[in-house]
């Protein structure tokens, strides 16, 4: 089922007399293709929980609509919807059991849709083994890990069939590697139902992994629409640019002169028809090269070993963070006595914005 949000909007009404609304969703526009896993991303406020109350029906947009596949869901109450949603907190009943949880949504259906208990009891085992917690079902919540509770709330959202499934932040509340791992869960059970899936998270890693498509969202505004991939090699601004990417990319304060891009006083790149102005300069972590004659001449601190990797830290005054991390090959040579170190960049790993706007400027 594809789902439209058109010219989606939401304000909530400010605090206080004279306080402005808060948009929390400004003019959303996106048609998610059918059967897709899409991540939201952006960071605390931004409006995500917002745009997936709007899908789901909790909320009704100041204007604009909502379509799940040809049908104009916008007035529609969530229950019509068939949205299955899971929350950060899995909001299970602690007083039923696994089973009971998972055909809780089941007891309520209506006239042609009504379940015996036979039907119930098969759908929920159906959707128990897609999770992998059939092993576990007459046990009560608290009697379950994170994780498996987290599997319960899923298990829970997909046993209507829904048309549509909206995870919001499902992940936070789990430890480091049950996050990975159910993370890859969820990316698994979406492939096999094949469900449109809206994925909601402030943790750039965790959205760039499992999404089809990623969607930045930064105060309420659609920043940025595409593959994790092309997003992450073509950011639109300097807010998506330092949004992806672990460690962060490295931004520097420089100018356009006479056709060329500076780093304080190194060439770091051709700008050939470029108006000279004030810009900032980002580089991707692995997009320094160790060169002797490089034009970016930069504070050695110090080389921690990763590996396959090296991590180069080093600083330079016109570098927006107090530290610049590289990361080079470990076949590569850093000469730890030299108080210097100096780079070459490559271009497709080099982002040049406007001081002004922030907006990117393309230079080749
Ligand atoms: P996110 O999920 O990205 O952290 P939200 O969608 O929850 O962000 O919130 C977006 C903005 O809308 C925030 O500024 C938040 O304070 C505001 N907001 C959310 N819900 C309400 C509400 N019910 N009343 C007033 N303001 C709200
Ligand atoms: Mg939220």
């Amino acid at each position: 089922m594809k789902v439209v949000l058109q010219n989606l909007t939401k304000k909530f009404p400010g605090r206080g007399k004279k306080s402005e609304d808060v948009v929390a969703v400004d003019n959303f526009n996106f048609e998610i293709p059918d059967g897709k896993l899409v991540g939201l991303l952006g960071p605390s406020g931004c409006g995500k929980s917002t745009t997936l109350n709007l899908l789901c029906g909790l909320l009704k947009p100041t204007s604009g609509k909502v379509f799940f596949g040809e049908d104009d869901v916008t007035d529609l109450p969530a229950e019509n919807r068939g949205v299955g949603m899971v929350f950060q907190n899995y909001a299970l009943y602690p007083h039923l059991t696994v089973r009971q949880n998972i055909i809780f949504p089941l007891q309520n259906l209506k006239g042609k849709d009504k379940m015996s208990k036979e039907e119930m009891g098969k759908k929920a085992l159906e959707v128990a083994k897609l999770v992998q917690i059939d092993e576990l079902m007459d046990r009560k919540p608290k009697e379950l890990s994170g994780g498996q509770q987290q599997r319960v709330a899923i298990a829970r959202a997909l046993v209507k069939r829904p048309r549509v499934l909206l995870l919001d932040e499902p992940l936070s509340n789990l430890d480091a590697r049950l996050r990975l791992q159910t993370r890859e869960e969820i990316r698994r059970i979406q492939r096999e139902t094949g469900i449109t899936t809206v994925f909601v998270t402030h943790d750039q890693e965790e959205a760039m992994s499992i999404s089809d498509m990623i969607v930045v969202m930064r105060a309420g505004v659609v920043q940025q629409i595409g593959k994790p991939q092309n997003v992450y090699d073509d950011p639109v601004n300097l807010f998506v640019a330092k949004f992806l990417g672990t460690p962060p990319i490295n931004v520097f304060y420089g100018r356009i002169k006479d056709g060329g891009l500076y780093i304080g006083d190194g060439k770091i790149a051709d700008a050939a028809g470029v108006p000279d102005q004030d810009v900032y300069a980002a580089v991707r972590p692995e997009g320094f090269i160790l060169d002797d004659n490089g034009p970016l001449c930069c504070g050695l601190s110090r080389v921690e070993i990763m590996g396959r990797d090296i991590s180069v830290v080093s600083t330079h005054d016109s570098a927006e963070n107090p530290v610049i991390r590289s990361i080079i090959s470990s076949e590569s040579n850093v000469n730890t006595q030299s108080p210097e170190v100096r780079f070459s960049v490559k271009p497709n790993k080099l982002f040049v914005f406007s001081g002004q706007t922030e907006d990117r400027i393309r230079i080749n």
